[in-house]
């Protein structure tokens, strides 16, 4: 007799199974996300990409748990190290998020609060998980937004979000996801809204500080160049579908669905 038994290195970090989410409209039921399934291992970066209104978002927001009505999961698994998401109690979701999957959206705006300088919403958030001084707290808060290349931190800290450019605000909410050390971080179109230059910064510094932590990341897109080089797997999503997934090389090298090989086509 064999046996097979499942060690922690084997159980992936997110493994997403059949994942659907519908939304009520006037028209009727709409499947935004219709059996979604991919695997993300530790440290990888997965880059979602996929034209407007495809659904990744949704995808996004279904995986964490902040699908509101008239939107809901109505089928599928979301196993973050074994253990379904889904099934999981709000409270306990939220705390889980807290410690060990941080999303960022496409406005920092969502992740800043407008009426506290950086450094009071970062202190904050450091000392809601970790039992550390106030000064110990600035001080991680300081070094992470170091890692991400901002120049004079301490500058930064002091501001409120309106004294800060947007590549700047995005780039605290960017350190903001990243200061707990999450296993896992999603990232919806973060830099869409930002000018090429500074998107291309930021993509590497993202890139940089999750190899340096073993962060593994899904980073959202439209655009397939963006993710084409910071991601280690593309998945593709088209109506509400993955219709692709693979390596970064094999999508863009030997696309098998033709709606890639568009995306592919109209690169420059
Ligand atoms: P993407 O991020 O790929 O651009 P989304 O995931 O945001 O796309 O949305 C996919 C589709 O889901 C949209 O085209 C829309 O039809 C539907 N959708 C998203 N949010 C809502 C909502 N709040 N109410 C109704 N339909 C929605
Ligand atoms: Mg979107």
């Amino acid at each position: 007799m064999t046996t097979t038994a499942t060690t922690f290195a084997e159980v992936p970090l997110l493994e997403v199974r059949g994942l659907r989410t519908q939304f009520n409209t006037r028209a009727g039921v709409l499947p935004v996300v219709d059996g979604v399934s991919f695997t993300l291992g530790r440290g990888k970066v997965l880059g979602l990409v996929g034209e407007s209104g495809s659904g990744k978002s949704v995808t996004g927001f279904s995986i964490m748990g902040l699908v509101d009505a008239p939107g809901k999961v109505v089928g599928g698994e979301v196993l973050f190290k074994g253990q379904d998401l889904t099934q999981m109690q709000p409270s306990a979701l939220r705390q889980l998020q807290g410690d060990r999957i941080a999303m960022i959206f496409q406005d920092p705006m969502a992740t800043l609060n407008p009426v506290l300088r950086v450094d009071t919403q970062m202190v904050e958030a450091v000392r809601a998980h970790r039992k550390v001084s106030h000064t110990q707290a600035w001080n991680h808060a300081r070094d992470t937004l170091g890692l991400m290349g901002i120049a004079s931190p301490e500058d930064r800290l002091r501001a409120y979000p309106h004294q800060l450019s947007g590549g700047m605000r995005q780039r605290v909410a960017i350190a903001i996801a990243m200061l707990h050390g999450p296993d896992l971080i999603i990232a919806d179109e973060p830099t869409t809204a930002l000018d090429v230059t500074i998107q291309a910064q930021i993509l590497s510094e993202v890139q940089k500080l999750v190899r340096e932590r073993g962060t593994s990341l899904v980073w959202i897109s439209h655009d397939l160049s963006v993710v084409a080089g910071l991601a280690d797997e593309i998945a593709v999503m088209y109506a509400g579908r993955i219709v692709e997934h693979g390596s970064v090389d094999d999508v863009l090298d030997h696309p098998q669905h033709p709606y890639t090989q568009g995306l592919i086509g109209s690169l420059p």
